[in-house]
């Protein structure tokens, strides 16, 4: 560790442990993530540093739902920038805080807007959210000919697909689970939600369509996305705008 590159890209994985709905395990976000992440580390070896995956998340609109571990969030927020501030005691400056769950969405870019602030004297600190499914070079949904959702949901057609690639012995009965429509919540304010506002069995999408060969196919696009970002981390001049 010591002798490694202080330019070497850092991948922080941030996922969750709640729940997705009754046909999906807790840890499903960790799972996938995971699964990406450890898939990126391979194309790049030693080129790049992945940290332990954190598994604790924001999950507390999913807390009526036996099962549920989550930070409340300003616990969330200190607990990730301090965990980012670890990186940048060590002398890393390229950091990638790679997330796989919802709701880590917003305390995750405060942190690394906070953290800009707190070290703005230093140069060439290179501090980056992103979440996994916005990563993707083309739209994951034309990844396989059979996808019927457009988007991302919860314990939907996408993540049971691709859990049914890496660990179907966890997956549930899909022909009881009823879909459950994504809605048009006032959109485009951002609405305040918890789960049991939107669906009773905890699910959001379409799961009954879900498949292993849907999983491989989602799993590469994510994980392209995501290698691509760690090239661009790599390529970086380590002072401009541009990367
Ligand atoms: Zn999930």
């Amino acid at each position: 560790m010591q002798a490694l590159s202080r330019d070497t890209p850092v991948i922080f994985p941030v996922a969750a442990l709640e729940q997705h709905g009754r046909h999906m395990p807790l840890f499903t976000d960790s799972l996938l993530l995971g699964e990406i992440a450890g898939r990126v580390e391979a194309q790049f070896s030693t080129r790049v540093l992945l940290a332990p995956l954190q598994w604790l998340g924001n999950s507390q609109h999913h807390l009526d739902f036996a099962g549920t571990m989550s930070a409340t969030p300003r616990t969330y927020l200190d607990l990730l920038a301090g965990q980012f501030e670890n990186f940048i005691a060590h002398g890393f400056r390229r950091l990638l805080m790679l997330n796989g769950h919802g709701g880590n969405d917003v305390p995750g870019k405060q942190v690394v807007y906070e953290l800009r602030q707190q070290h703005r004297a230093q140069p060439g600190l290179l501090l980056l959210f992103a979440t996994y499914w916005d990563l993707a070079l083309t739209a994951p949904a034309a990844a396989h000919a059979g996808l019927q959702q457009t988007r991302m949901g919860h314990a939907c057609e996408w993540e049971t697909s691709m859990l049914l690639q890496i660990a179907p012995q966890l997956v549930g009965d899909l022909a009881a689970v009823p879909p459950v429509e994504f809605g048009n919540a006032f959109e485009p304010a951002t609405r305040g939600w918890v789960m049991p506002d939107r669906s009773p069995p905890g699910h959001i999408g379409d799961a009954r369509h879900a498949t292993a060969e849907k999983g491989a196919a989602l799993l590469q696009v994510f994980t392209a996305g995501a290698a691509s970002l760690v090239q661009r981390m790599l390529q970086w001049d380590g002072s401009s705008w541009e990367g």
